[in-house]
């Protein structure tokens, strides 16, 4: 059985807007294996928080999560474009024995920060929270909650937290978002959707990650399961890739608009130097004569 990387918005009674992700090569791509469980942990929740609130960019946009802190995840950072390509890097001090810290030793002081790029001629957004809480979710769920706008419920799975799963027999990570529409047009039945959207997070809290990433259950099961005493409709699934927005060009370019010291630092008399892509490793040779 191929595992697939996707996401699937879906709308229950029309009041509500989700998506479901599920995560198997795009994840373990990202992550990096020999780091620490309980990293690779944050690092799978921030790449499915990401997919499950930028997946659908349009025109050029990218969506991005950032997570700085002074404990020892020094840096997370996930983007995901308009072409459903997934990038990640993450950056940690030097650590022993860090398996059984708590997350709020590993993002000590941090902030969580979500951006949005939507094409050349539109404005940027961005908002920024700082990591308070005892996990990601409840870092991402007080991001939302201090804006007025937006209700949103967000479930996050990985086999990191579990001794027993097999990466390949389950999906690695996913998540389940919920997101209350503002009510428009809604003056008869102010009271309703609120009873529904408390129901449908007790619904969804009941949802184990033995069976959400179980790769025998598709992920249309999984909605009806959860809600299908509801209206619901389950759109077309996008499948998400790895694909690296990095070209020779694009290094070209950067080399040559940094200033003459800088670049004679980076040859210190060397005949060539190597440029490693941070996300997908691709390493590129330059000569001085290629930055002329
Ligand atoms: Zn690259």
């Amino acid at each position: 059985m191929i595992l697939e990387n996707l996401v699937i918005p879906f709308q229950i009674n029309n009041k509500i807007k989700g998506t479901i992700v599920r995560l198997s090569s795009v994840a373990s791509q990202v992550i990096n294996d020999s780091l620490p469980k309980n990293i690779k942990s944050i690092f799978a929740d921030s790449i499915s928080i990401t997919v499950s609130i930028g997946s659908r960019m349009k025109n050029d946009g990218v969506f991005s999560l950032h997570i700085h802190s002074e404990g020892i995840i020094k840096t997370i950072f996930v983007d995901v474009n308009n072409n459903s390509s997934i990038r990640g890097y993450i950056s940690v001090n030097d650590f022993e024995n860090v398996e059984n810290l708590p997350f709020e030793r590993l993002v000590s002081n941090g902030t969580l920060a979500l951006n949005i790029k939507e094409g050349k001629f539109s404005k940027n957004y961005q908002g920024l929270v700082e990591i308070k809480g005892k996990s990601i979710r409840e870092a991402i769920d007080s991001y939302f909650n201090s804006s007025e706008q937006v209700k949103s419920f967000f479930k996050l799975f990985n086999i990191f937290n579990h001794e027993k799963y097999e990466p390949n027999s389950n999906y690695i990570a996913g998540a389940i978002r919920l997101e209350l529409m503002p009510k428009i047009n809604d003056f008869n039945n102010l009271e309703k959707p609120n009873e529904d959207w408390e129901t449908m997070l007790m619904f969804l809290e009941t949802l184990n990650s033995e069976e959400f990433l179980n790769i025998k259950k598709t992920s249309k099961q999984i909605l009806l399961n959860l809600f299908g005493q509801y209206e619901i409709k389950i759109f077309d699934e996008i499948n998400l890739n790895n694909n690296c927005q990095c070209s020779n060009e694009r290094v070209l370019n950067t080399l040559k608009s940094m200033d003459q010291k800088e670049i004679s630092f980076l040859f210190n008399h060397k005949k060539s130097i190597e440029v490693v892509c941070e996300f997908c490793k691709t390493k590129r040779v330059y000569t001085k004569q290629d930055l002329k």
